[in-house]
């Protein structure tokens, strides 16, 4: 067995592994958390993952929980869904996308997933192909990556500039681009900058994938959750200047990572996509995939038409807060730069200025000790492909966003370099 298992690139070996299992978010996360102080009087708190769900004031609402019991106690949504979804989840998806729309989205240009991560491997299996290339953000979220190793489709790098709000930097685009480039990724609002894109810089992006002619996956797993001077807009609305695969889910907006419901959407209204067979190739990919739960599908109508704006804003208000907490308070501590507050999603990605820091050789020291030290947790930038920055997530209760940067703060203070008067 061993040696079967050998042949087949199965490392085997007695060490027991002590350094973080790989640059996963959640990997190094765990690793961070078993790291925190056993007995500290303090409770360990993590700012480190984004899922604001296990917070009271960040409850799901009381229409989405009764649409899913009913839904349940009907006993008509027991049986397997059909590819793609049951029609009148697809049918709600379409309308509530094209709310944001000057046209209408058919339900046949939604496909429901089992959450929008399913929706990004889903994506990018039916663009893998042998010659094929992908453009992904950096920093950006490190699942394109991984799905894109595990399928084989290669990837390339462009850079957002922090000093632009976190834009896309069309001109390292266009650099990178080749005949065999098949589509790039945007994120928007973005994860892990907390950035919202103007009306005008994504017609740009629009204008750029038309030129080099390729599509525009848009993860638009945070859309709605901004809170600066910058609207949603939807890549969707740039439809006919470019095809554009939507990726979402209701996980982040209605606080239920849990149940497991995205959607993939062709915003196509020139046909395009259809045409050339993607629809189908789509089709072909997740007849083997698993189903989001029927149950939740068939809630899936109630949620997107009921849900009232006062339980939306309630999130906003908060995440506002929370944002501007942060922003204020990472201000007075030196050794950090907030280049941009954020606007949309629930995380601000700055930097560590690490030339003011003793003893401290780069983020994954800085947030090893940190857990070691402070029972806090922060995402290292590397894991989001930013050395030396960090990721902070505030969609936590108020006392402890307000207690975790506090502890920062003197951890920062603890470990800065002492100056000689
Ligand atoms: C959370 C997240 C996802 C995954 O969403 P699920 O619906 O929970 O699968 C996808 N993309 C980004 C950028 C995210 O932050």
């Amino acid at each position: 067995m061993e040696g079967k298992l050998k042949k087949f690139g199965f490392e085997v070996s007695e060490k027991i592994e002590k350094d973080p299992p790989s640059y996963s978010i959640k990997g190094v996360v765990s690793f961070l958390n078993e790291n925190t102080i056993e007995d500290d009087r303090r409770l360990a708190i993590s700012l480190g993952l984004g899922d604001p769900s296990r917070f009271k004031c960040f409850r799901t609402t009381a229409i989405a929980e009764d649409a899913v019991i009913e839904a349940i106690r009907s006993a008509k949504f027991n049986s397997y869904a059909p590819t793609g979804g049951i029609f009148p989840a697809r049918k709600a998806i379409a309308e509530y996308l094209s709310n944001d729309l000057h046209y209408q989205l058919s339900p046949e240009d939604i496909y429901v997933t089992v959450g929008c991560k399913h929706a990004m491997e889903v994506t990018v299996k039916v663009l893998a192909r042998p010659e094929a290339n992908i453009l992904l953000p950096r920093p950006g979220f490190r699942n394109y990556e991984t799905f894109a190793n595990l399928h084989h489709l290669e990837f390339r790098f462009f850079d957002l500039l922090p000093e632009r709000g976190w834009e896309v930097d069309l001109d390292a685009v266009e650099a990178i681009a080749d005949e065999n480039t098949i589509a790039m990724v945007i994120i928007n609002p973005g994860n892990p900058c907390g950035s919202v894109y103007s009306y005008e810089h994504l017609s740009k992006i629009a204008e750029t994938a038309r030129k080099l002619g390729i599509l525009v996956v848009a993860d638009e797993v945070y859309g709605h959750i901004v809170f600066g001077s910058k609207p949603f807009v939807p890549m969707g609305v740039f439809g006919s200047t470019v095809p554009v695969f939507t990726l979402g889910s209701i996980s982040k907006r209605w606080l239920v990572p849990g149940w497991r419901l995205g959607w993939l959407a062709t915003s196509d209204p020139t046909g395009l996509l259809r045409k050339c067979g993607i629809a189908d190739s789509i089709k072909n990919v997740l007849g083997p995939s698993p189903l989001s739960p029927t149950f939740i599908q068939a809630a899936v109508p109630e949620i997107l038409q009921k849900t009232t704006e006062e339980f939306f804003s309630k999130t906003i208000d908060i995440l506002r807060a929370a944002s501007a907490l942060c922003y204020d308070k990472l201000k007075e501590i030196p050794s950090i730069t907030c280049p941009q507050k954020a606007e949309g999603s629930m995380f601000v990605l700055v930097k560590l200025n690490l030339s003011l820091l003793e003893d401290i050789e780069d983020d994954m020291e800085f947030c090893l000790k940190l857990a070691k030290e402070e029972s806090l947790v922060l995402l290292p930038g590397v894991t989001v492909g930013l050395k030396n920055w960090l990721r902070i997530t505030f969609a936590v209760e108020q006392s402890s966003l307000e207690d975790g940067l506090g502890r920062l703060k003197s951890f920062c203070e603890r470990h800065e370099k002492k100056t000689i008067a």
